[in-house]
């Protein structure tokens, strides 16, 4: 356009600052050698001369480019615009300089971006190719404390459904069996049991450390090294954190990669309520194989007789087959969260057979039926 003296001249909405502080919009013309403000108001306008201007970005994100002049040291004069970089005017030797530093600067932030978001399209491509790989990462960023933390607040959650056995006998016959396998197992997860009056011949490990115990199942078994065997097994499910395995699985992807990005409180909230699940959800083979393992090892160290162990789940397997005779329901009732497989049991006998010969091991002082005898008084 042309301005009064007949330059070209170039036309940005602006705003600019005045020595009092005020603020007031305008429009920024460049002309050859000047920068006029012209205020809204209809004020007189505002000249900063071009040979000793400074410019510079500022604001959010760096969107305002500023122009400030020693002539003038109180007023600054901005505007959104960019392209007011680019207009002939200010393509001087001595402005040149500042606004490639600002371009440049932009620039990098827009190439921090893409490059944020290649990362986010990138975890997100690879979730759908390797979900394991991510859900192993949210596992895995999950720290000690919180997953603690998460199971305390599944046991709230949980607590009006369950029917705590309040008897010392048990609690120190419980004791009696678990504590060698503690000790050994050194985990970072406070291991604690708990026996709750259930029908189902079951037990289940929360988040954390803590493993409930169904009355049921103490009644069935035959001797205290049954019961270190189906406890080994839960430990271990504890140890490789199978249950926060299954609810970050069960929560999905995104929340998931919120907690890789350090949003674990994010996923400990989506997770509490979940308790419910943990009770209906069978563990896979391979989680079953793990803890089978990993349960057999710590009752070996524990100098706890692992036969226990096969004679327990031969005898779950034997109720198993009969119910399933009867109706598939009620077979789901016998360790459904840990099937008695055939596969499993011969993978234990398998192990038994691997042990050393003439092993020995220290016969566990307590008389199982002394627990059951508590157990089956009235409640
Ligand atoms: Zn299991």
């Amino acid at each position: 356009m042309e301005d009064l003296t007949g330059n070209v001249s170039s036309e940005f909405e602006a705003a600019a600052f005045l020595e009092d502080g005020s603020r007031v919009a305008g429009k920024m013309l460049l002309h050859e050698g000047i920068l006029e403000f012209r205020p809204n108001t209809g004020a007189d306008s505002i000249r900063l001369g071009l040979d000793r201007l400074e410019i510079s970005a500022g604001g959010n994100q760096n969107r305002l480019i500023y122009f400030k002049s020693p002539h003038r040291a109180g007023i600054s004069v901005y505007t959104t615009d960019r392209t007011a970089l680019k207009s002939p005017q200010l393509q001087r030797p001595d402005l040149i300089p500042q606004i490639k530093k600002i371009v440049g600067h932009h620039r990098r932030k827009h190439t921090g971006y893409w490059a944020a978001a290649a990362i986010v399209i990138g975890v997100l491509a690879g979730a759908w190719l390797a979900r394991g790989l991510v859900f192993e990462l949210a596992i895995n960023s999950i720290p000690a404390d919180a997953e603690i933390k998460l199971g305390e607040l599944i046991e709230k959650n949980m607590g009006s459904t369950m029917s705590i056995v309040k008897d010392e006998t048990v609690d120190a016959g419980i004791e009696t069996i678990t504590e060698p396998m503690v000790k050994v197992a050194d985990s970072t997860f406070p291991f604690k049991f708990h026996v709750i009056y259930n029908q189902e011949v079951n037990a289940f490990a929360i988040p954390g450390g803590s493993i409930y115990i169904h009355s049921a199942l103490l009644q069935k078994a035959d001797s205290a090294e049954e019961v270190a065997g189906v406890l080994a097994h839960e430990m271990a499910h504890v140890i490789h954190r199978h249950s926060t395995q299954l609810l970050v699985r069960r929560i999905g992807i995104y929340v998931a990669i919120g907690a890789i990005f350090g949003d674990t409180q994010g996923l400990i909230a989506a997770l509490a309520d979940q308790g419910g699940f943990l009770l209906s959800q069978k563990f896979s083979r391979d989680f079953e194989r793990q803890a089978d393992d990993t349960g057999f090892k710590l009752l070996v160290d524990a100098n706890i007789d692992p036969h226990g162990m096969l004679t327990f789940f031969e005898r779950i397997k034997e109720i198993q087959d009969e119910r399933m005779s009867d109706t598939e329901e009620t077979a789901m009732q016998v360790m459904g969260s840990h099937p008695a497989t055939q596969e499993r049991i011969d993978n234990i006998k398998q192990k038994l057979e691997e042990l050393p010969e003439g092993q020995k091991f220290t016969k566990i002082p307590l008389d199982i039926q002394k627990i059951q005898r508590r157990i089956s008084l009235p409640e």
